[in-house]
């Protein structure tokens, strides 16, 4: 009796532990961390540092005064033969990084230590074809899973404490060229995810998932003319065409094999409830196949999160034949205007020009270039749509004497863009958007193509090449009320990374050189700088642990511009390739 009497004691504690303990294991990461994940300083638990990807943070520990103490406390090496870029953001929750590296591998740190607690790697088939690299951006998190999208174009969703795999879904079809590289959006319980393939003439979709059981919820495609699907107890029902008509805006059967890829995945503005992706290129690349504006390729989609209708969309480059591919991200923020309160989003486009809209029902309010040369386009007119410029576009090979190649252009921007997939962050203290930005040129000329299932569907050639001898990238401070320039940063490399900003008047990003560098806010001074030891192409995050600020970021040279840069590749050839994560802090 005296024994049972104090196991009993014993299980009924156990109990109450166990209890709460699978009470909170249960909760996990919720739909409100994720929402207030801006203000919460002692997490990182979303692609952005908030839904609406602003990338600011109101840490302030790490300030201009600071920030020059700052020093490596850790690194972790991705391991694995090969090292490709890494274009990953961290999350941190309760004391644990959840990182991704490339070839769809995901780990698990210790964050105050680097000690590695897991490690998946998605067995990927010899087939995938990724256009840029075999990179990945990241995770998404919610309740206890950590959920990426792989190569092989799977979501997979691991439990947080053993990286074991809770379930798998195949998002669309590997060898028609489809991939997965975007971090993956949480919104109201649903995983969010587009698509990548925008060179293999895929059609590009956007489609929310269950988080919790992986079971599908809507599918919406993004080229004019496709059915959506809505999930209703178990059953497919159909949910509209995008865009209403079948392929209105492009000739003949072109808008089957459209493109207009989602690759870069999206924000979502709690206010006005609406998702915003960014659409990719039209398919293929020679847009003298496809009269028409091709909607609703290089755009952005405003999508509700519950039905996967399209609100409103906002197109940069209709009939884009530069594959200037605005995938870009469209980062929501509120401004005071006539003793107004303007609800905008703002978006760098490849195109080289910087839009501001109204969010809730994306009217243009204004653009300006934010590059120093555009040949394609005289400017915007009233309703944001381009001027096209004469003779900007490359030829129709149909006009040339051989028939095989349409007369060359000179542009710029280069289709690596004004700003590529590295996204932009604002500050709400200096109301500004640090961009990260190159400045480059292309020729570029249409070839005859036809669509052949998993095959590259361009039609196009290019040579990419620098414009200046002493830089390419340049991070910018810009105004989205006036687009003045407030200050900027060149650097000889293209920049490849995203950015960070903090209430500590601090800008963060990195360099392929290898250096994360932080920027007073204010006037540009670059304050600190450290070599990681390879090229940095992701995007750096600050989260507080015990009072103590840190920063981490990825390191690892790689990406589109080794592959695709032309003249620019050669330049930057010397670059070397890693994989690893650091973190930083200030000392004690
Ligand atoms: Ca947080
Ligand atoms: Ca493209």
């Amino acid at each position: 009796m005296k024994k049972f009497g104090r196991s009993t004691g014993f299980a009924v504690s156990t109990l109450v532990a166990a209890m709460s303990f699978a009470g909170m294991a249960q909760a996990g990461i919720t739909d409100k961390d994720i929402l207030a994940d801006q203000m919460t300083t002692d997490d990182v638990v979303s692609n952005g540092l908030g839904p609406r990807g602003q990338r600011y943070s109101p840490l302030d520990k790490l300030n201009t005064e600071t920030v020059k103490e700052l020093r490596p406390v850790w690194s972790f090496s991705f391991g694995g033969e090969k090292q490709r870029g890494q274009e990953s953001q961290p999350m941190v929750k309760d004391g644990v990084m959840y990182v991704t590296g490339s070839y769809s591998r995901v780990f698990a740190i210790d964050a105050k230590t680097g000690d590695e607690l897991w490690e998946y790697n998605a067995r990927l088939p010899d087939g995938i074809m990724p256009c840029c690299d075999v990179i990945n951006r990241g995770v998404a998190l919610y309740g206890d899973l950590v959920i990426f999208g792989t190569l092989d174009a799977k979501l997979v969703a691991l439990n947080k404490d053993t990286g074991k795999v809770v379930w798998k879904k195949k998002v669309a079809d590997y060898k028609e060229g489809y991939s997965l590289t975007a971090a993956p959006l949480v919104v109201k319980g649903k995983i969010i995810t587009g698509v990548s393939g925008g060179e293999f003439g895929v059609v590009g979709k956007v489609e929310a998932y269950d988080a919790v059981t992986g079971d599908i919820v809507w599918t919406r495609p993004t080229v004019e003319g496709h059915m959506g699907y809505i999930w209703k107890d178990g059953k497919k029902v159909e949910n509209g065409i995008s865009g209403g008509k079948a392929g209105e805006t492009w000739p003949g059967d072109l808008w089957k094999t459209g493109g207009a890829a989602t690759w870069l995945g999206g924000t979502y503005d709690p206010e006005t409830d609406l998702m915003f992706f960014g659409t990719g290129n039209p398919a293929p690349w020679n847009s003298h196949l496809r009269p028409g504006d091709n909607l609703f390729s290089s755009s952005r989609l405003a999508i509700d999160p519950d039905t996967g209708k399209i609100v409103w969309h906002f197109q940069t480059t209709p009939h884009d034949g530069w594959d200037f591919d605005g995938v870009n991200e469209l980062i929501s923020f509120d401004y005071e205007e006539g003793g107004k309160t303007v609800k905008a989003a703002a978006t760098a486009d490849r195109n080289g020009f910087f839009y501001v809209l109204n969010r809730e029902n994306g009217d243009f309010i204004r653009g300006f270039p934010f590059v120093d040369k555009i040949t394609w386009a005289e400017g915007l007119d009233d309703k944001g749509r381009p001027i096209f410029k004469e003779g900007g576009r490359p030829g129709n090979p149909a006009d040339a004497k051989e028939g095989k190649k349409g007369e060359s252009v000179v542009s710029a921007p280069s289709f690596l863009g004004g700003k590529n997939w590295m996204p932009m962050a604002y500050s709400q203290d200096t109301e500004l958007f640090y961009v990260p930005s190159n400045e480059w040129a292309m020729d570029i000329w249409n070839e005859p193509v036809s669509y052949k299932k998993g095959a590259a569907y361009l039609g196009a050639g290019f040579t990419i090449r620098p414009m200046n001898e002493d830089y390419i990238g340049v991070l910018r401070a810009i105004d989205p009320k006036t687009g003045k320039e407030a200050w900027r940063y060149e650097n000889y490399a293209p920049l490849w990374g995203g950015v960070l900003t903090t209430k500590g008047n601090l800008v963060f990003t990195g360099n392929p050189e290898g250096y994360l560098m932080a920027f007073d806010a204010k006037t540009g001074e670059m304050l600190y700088k450290f070599n990681t030891g390879s090229g940095i192409v992701g995007s750096p995050i600050t989260w507080e642990d015990d009072g103590e600020q840190f920063v981490s970021v990825v390191s690892g040279w790689g990406g589109a511009v080794p592959l695709w840069g032309g003249e620019v590749a050669k330049r930057v050839k010397h670059l070397n390739q890693g994989g690893s994560v650091w973190t930083f802090k200030l000392p004690k």
